[in-house]
């Protein structure tokens, strides 16, 4: 049984950086605009419906994953800590943060309460925060607070597929800081593969052999799957896979989730994510590979039958061996 048709996506303009491109080297702040744009562009966007009347985060959502010190030095624009991640901070800069924060956890609720609706939080900039500050493009940690409030509403435990090309440690980091995130997130639930190419591709079969089990098993119950694009090759920050490769893991995440729901005879909620993915010679070619990952959920889980190709430009100067 297919999912339904379209993907919701919790989108509202306010998380959106203004300016990014002169003040920030991350593109990531910009990317949920472009994206939507790019998928308009391929006549795509008829598969996504825009869910925008979310509420944004609080100090107080912060204050579950972060010490108190760092989320108001984050709220009154106090340097160097409100700007760990390496972002410039502004005024507008917070509060795209509490939209982005609020998407994912919005998305995950309502995959929730729909486990037949896939979901999307069309963001990233959460998985190298830790509790005392940011880093790395990141400033929260979004996936431990979205996490933790599902698990005070609902006692349910979620597992993030993070195919990302940078290890995400700040589910890991967090694990003493915050009471209760080994039931929210078990420990082994922040499955990120290792390795490049083939070795990558038998690391994350490896991975979801052993999630399948814990689904079965009623130890986890949602997932959410961020297809990272800075594990492109070409891309400027990362580069274990081939174009064919990084699509190749998309279509295998996807079957798993179908297999493991006909064999766990349950509805899996599925939440997608972007996370990285910086090319700054083509940018176009970030926003073509997740859109080959969106296309690749609809066309598997959703029922669609759509024809992608990605078009991901060779780099001038490659000097990656692969
Ligand atoms: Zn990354």
């Amino acid at each position: 049984m297919y999912k339904n048709s379209i993907i919701k996506t919790f989108y509202n303009t306010k998380q959106v950086l203004k300016k990014d491109s002169k003040n920030n080297v991350s593109k990531s702040p910009l990317k949920p605009k472009l994206l939507l744009e790019f998928l308009e562009e391929n006549n795509l966007f008829d598969y996504f419906e825009i869910v925008n009347d979310f509420e944004p985060f609080v100090k107080d959502d912060f204050y579950i994953a972060h010490y108190k010190s760092y989320v108001d030095a984050m709220f009154k624009g106090r340097k160097p800590l409100c700007e760990s991640s390496s972002l410039k901070w502004s005024k507008q800069f917070l509060e795209s943060l509490t939209y982005t924060n609020a998407s994912l956890y919005n998305a995950i609720r309502e995959s929730i309460l729909e486990p037949q609706q896939v979901t999307f939080s069309n963001t990233s900039g959460f998985h190298h925060a830790t509790p005392d500050r940011g880093n790395a493009f990141c400033s929260f940690s979004g996936q431990v607070i979205a996490s933790i409030k599902i698990y005070d509403e609902f006692g349910l435990s979620g597992a993030y597929l993070d195919l990302d090309g940078h290890f995400g440690n700040s589910i890991n980091d967090s694990y003493d800081y915050v009471p209760d995130l080994d039931k929210a997130i078990p420990y082994g639930c922040n499955i990120n593969p290792i390795d490049n190419g083939l070795k990558y591709i038998a690391d994350l079969k490896r991975r979801l052999k052993i999630l399948a089990s814990k689904i079965a098993n009623d130890e986890v119950h949602y997932i959410v799957f961020a297809h990272g694009a800075d594990s492109h090759l070409h891309d400027d920050l990362g580069g274990q896979l081939t174009t064919s490769q990084w699509i190749e893991c998309s279509k295998i995440v996807y079957e798993w989730i179908k297999q493991t729901e006909k064999k766990t005879k349950k509805l899996i909620p599925l939440t997608l994510s972007l996370f990285g993915g910086y090319r700054k010679d083509n940018f176009e070619s970030v926003l073509s590979l997740h859109t080959s990952d969106l296309v690749m959920c609809l066309n598997v889980l959703c029922g669609a039958e759509i024809e992608y190709m990605p078009n991901v430009k060779q780099r001038k100067y490659d000097f990656n061996w692969r």
